[in-house]
This record gives C-alpha cells, structure tokens and sequence, in this order.
C-alpha cells in the first residue's frame, strides 16, 4: 500500500471543491490534494442534460482567478438582452480549464480522478483498486455537501410499467436516433416541477412541440427569480441594486412568508407561472421573464401530487390516476438537485464542510470559506464568520434563509480586509457594482443609500417573518 502526504485533502472536484482550492492556494502556500470519484473536472455537470445551462450569468459563477465566458449579453433567444448563461459544455471547459492552467500549473496541487475517498484521508483508486492512505498535515475538505442529484444518474422513486418509456431529458435530443429512423414522440409528460422540468418544457416547445402535446406533472408551484435583477453589470444598476434596496423594503415590511412573496413579485425580484396560484415552493431556479411567457402557453397541468406508477396509458400520482394518451414519452425530472443534508460547523477539528454562505452562490460561500482558513486560526472565530445558511424546501422557510445569509454579511463587514476581498471577488455577485458605482452619480447614490437604510429594518423584521412563515398578509 503506498502513502502520500498533502495539507489539505479536497473530496469533490465540483464547483464547491475547485472555488475552494482554487482560493487557497491564491492564499497560501499549502499544498491540496483533490480527489473525485468522476474522471472529470467540474462534478455534476458533466451529466447534465445537453441543454443545460447556468441558471445566473456566467460573469459571477466559477472560482474567483478566472473569469467565465466573453462578457457578451445574448443577442437573441429567451435570454436576449440579458449577459449570456455558459452552457453546461462551457462550464465543464472552464473547469478543465480552471484545473489544467490555475490548480495543476502551480505545481501546489495534486488531483486524482475516478478515486473514491473512503473516509480518514483513505483514497481508493477505481481503476486500479489500489488504497492510498494520505497524511493531511491541516484538514480534509468535505466538499460534497451540495452534491445534487441529476436526472442521468438518479434513483427514480416511481414504479415503470413493463414496456413504459421514460427517459431523463439527455436523450430529448437524440431522439431521432433513438428512435431509429421510426417515429419519434410527439406527446409528451413532463414530471417534476423545478428547474430542470421548467428547461424540458421550454426546450420542447422552442424546438417545436405542441403545448397541447404536452402534459406537465406540478406537484407543487415554485416561485422563480427574475433573471433581470441578477444582472451584474452598471447598465442593470437600477435592476441589480435598486432591486436588492426594494427587496431589502419588502423583507422589512413584509408580515408573512407568503407576503413576503407577494411584495417580491410586485417589485419585479420574483415571477410564478401560474398567476391564480399562490406557490409553495422555493429552490432559486431562476428565469427570465420570457422562459415564465413560454411556460405559461402549457394547459395541462396535472397538480396530482408526485408520481407514484408510470403505465402506458395511465400514471398513477399520489392524489389521483390520470389517463395518459398511449405513445406519450415520459421525461423524468424529477430529480432534487438539492441535497438537504443536515448543517453542521464549517470548521470541525480535523475537517472543513463547505456549505452555503450566502444564498444561492455556491461558488461565492466556497471560495469565502478558502479565504477564511487563510486567514484565521481560531475556528471558533471562522465558525462564527462562516455560520451555514439553510436552504429553503419550502418557500416558507426563505425568511430563514434570508436571516442566516444577512447575519453572515453582518459578520463579514466588521473585518476590514475580508470586506476588501469580497468587495473585489468575482463571485460575489454585486460587490464590485456597488464599489464602482461613481460617486458623483446623485441616482446611484440615492439607491445605495436606501440599499443601506432598507437592511437593518428588513433584519429587524426577521424574527417576525420566521415566527409568522406560513400565515398570509
Ligand atoms: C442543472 C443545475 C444548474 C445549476 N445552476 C446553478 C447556477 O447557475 N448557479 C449556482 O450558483 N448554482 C447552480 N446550481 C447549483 C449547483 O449545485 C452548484 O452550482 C454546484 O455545481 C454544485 O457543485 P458541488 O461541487 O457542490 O457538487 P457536485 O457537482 O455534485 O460535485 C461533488 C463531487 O464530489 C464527488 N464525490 C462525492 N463523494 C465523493 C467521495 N466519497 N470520493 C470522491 N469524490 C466524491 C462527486 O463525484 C462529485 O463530482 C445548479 C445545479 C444544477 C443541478
């Protein structure tokens, strides 16, 4: 059995694991050990399905050394106007590149693919079966706590009738040749209700499908962030900042969860697709006004609940069977690409598990969370700086999130050179907005002087919004 030696043992060579190396060794002189059981860089991306792509703009994803994509806003499309979301083929180039020129070239870092870390720096090689005991001199790093699950590689939880045809939304583009030269689909039923089923129905119908061909299983309604407020470039102040200092005013005034949303949706943040309905579910997904127009034109909804048994001319959900016309294809998007495990310190004795800091930037909480083990010893101080915000399951639990997230920024802004690095960090989303916002610019002065009025009212309103999550205005 061989041994090895490193400082830090990064497990996961996702966004989460290469944001956090790619700081450390920006910060130190460490030197990191990665290790992933895939063969690639870039974690769950590269299973996506091929028309993928970042929900934000590629301008604040990634780590913090490089940028991503060209700066360019897209021309056309549902996303025109608005700066261009890397695709999931780009995202995994960025990382190959993030590995290949960043990690790899400092001569600081070791990475090992398709190796599977058993547990105590023990690494096993699954190829060769080889184990390799590592000596970590400072910490490993769990950076596997988001960890989502992806339609390719999930575990359905629905039964499949002999003969039924399901397929995750990676083989909707080929379907031609699946169907070799026969007849490909032309219904379809859509199940599942996030982000990956909002981008099956709208790819389908943009590539041609009937509305009416398709069927959608709904078992709850999402909320969605507007894409325009997430725009982080100074033509999009108003939009980017204006909006967080009207999103800060209705977390102030807002008297429940459910209020709380609705004032988000009067000030432009937040979109539904059905407008009769009051959503209960909350993950981040993110659209643009246009994606919301071109769901909104599907009729057949199915608000059953989830899918329970999948037969040819039928499905059974868990609050009613529902007939289903034979031939249709079944797309399962079914999978939660959050993983909800349980919070826990940041930073434990021989341990660092990376969680979110700052909701819903992944990248950003990974890279602050590098940066404060550079810079601090005492973990009790790095706890208290890097307190895990709780991603929400349910849109009532967003006020919750809201409080953890503000009370982090609060932490943040007492220390002086952290203030610094966040405010010249890429994947912070605004930071460097607000910092080159010009001085003598009475209308964005005005709106930061109101972003910075409207935050310790809205923090002050938090324990109100928790108590009351669930109770409409
Ligand atoms: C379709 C989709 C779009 C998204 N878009 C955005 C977006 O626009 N912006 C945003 O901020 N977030 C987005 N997210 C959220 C997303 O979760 C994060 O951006 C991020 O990619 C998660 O990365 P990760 O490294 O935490 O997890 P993963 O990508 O899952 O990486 C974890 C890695 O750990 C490895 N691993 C696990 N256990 C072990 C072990 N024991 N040994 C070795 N290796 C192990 C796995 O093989 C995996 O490669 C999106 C998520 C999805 C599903």
């Amino acid at each position: 059995m061989r041994s090895a030696s490193t400082d830090y043992l990064i497990v996961g060579a996702g966004a989460t694991g290469l944001a956090f190396a790619d700081t450390l060794i920006a910060e130190t002189d460490a030197h990191v050990t990665i290790v992933d059981r895939q063969g690639k860089p870039g974690g769950h991306w590269n299973d996506a399905y091929p028309f993928v792509t970042l929900h934000q703009p590629s301008s604040f994803y990634g780590v913090a050394s490089l940028e991503m994509g060209s700066g360019l806003k897209d021309p056309v499309g549902l996303n025109r106007g608005l700066y261009e979301l890397a695709s999931g083929p780009e995202v995994c180039g960025y990382f190959d590149r993030v590995m290949n020129h960043r990690l790899l070239a400092s001569g600081r870092v070791s990475y090992h693919p398709l190796s599977n870390h058993l547990g105590g720096g023990e690494v096993e090689s699954l190829l060769s079966g080889a184990r390799t005991p590592f000596t970590v001199r400072r910490k490993i790093v769990d950076a596997t706590w988001f960890t989502p699950a992806v339609p390719s590689t999930h575990v359905r939880g629905f039964e499949v009738g002999e003969g039924v045809h399901v397929v995750p939304p990676n083989s909707l583009p080929g379907l031609w040749h699946r169907s070799q030269g026969g007849i490909v689909p032309r219904r379809f039923v859509v199940l599942g209700a996030g982000k990956t089923a909002m981008d099956t129905c709208i790819w389908l119908l943009q590539s041609g499908a009937d509305a009416d061909a398709i069927t959608w299983v709904v078992p709850r309604d999402s909320w969605v962030t507007n894409r325009l407020t997430t725009q982080n470039a100074p033509e999009f102040f108003n939009e980017a900042i204006g909006g967080q200092a009207d999103q800060m005013e209705a977390m102030a005034q807002a008297s429940s969860a459910d209020d709380l949303f609705l004032r988000l949706e009067a000030c432009g943040a937040m979109l539904r697709i059905d407008r009769e309905r009051l959503p209960t579910m909350f993950h981040f997904a993110t659209l643009s006004e246009a994606e919301v127009e071109v769901l909104r034109r599907i009729r057949r909804v199915l608000r059953l609940g989830r899918a329970r048994t999948l037969a040819a001319d039928h499905m059974v959900l868990e609050q009613g069977r529902a007939d289903v016309e034979p031939g249709s294809l079944y797309v399962d998007c079914t999978a939660s690409a959050v993983g909800f495990r349980a919070s826990e310190p940041v930073f434990q004795p021989d341990r660092i598990v990376v969680q979110l800091l700052r909701a819903p930037l992944v990248a950003f909480s990974a890279a602050l969370t590098a940066w404060i083990e550079a810079h601090h010893d005492d973990d009790a101080l790095k706890n208290r700086l890097c307190a895990p915000v709780p991603f929400p399951h349910v849109a009532a639990d967003y006020p919750r999130t809201v409080a953890a997230a503000l009370a982090n920024q609060f932490h943040w802004n007492q220390d002086e050179v952290l203030r610094k690095w966040i405010r010249h960090c890429r994947l912070d989303a605004f930071g460097r907005l607000t910092a080159g916002a010009d001085k003598q610019d009475a209308d964005k002065q005005a709106i930061l002087a109101r972003l910075k009025a409207s935050v310790p009212a809205a923090m002050a309103n938090m324990p109100r919004l928790i108590a009351n999550a669930a109770t409409p205005a």
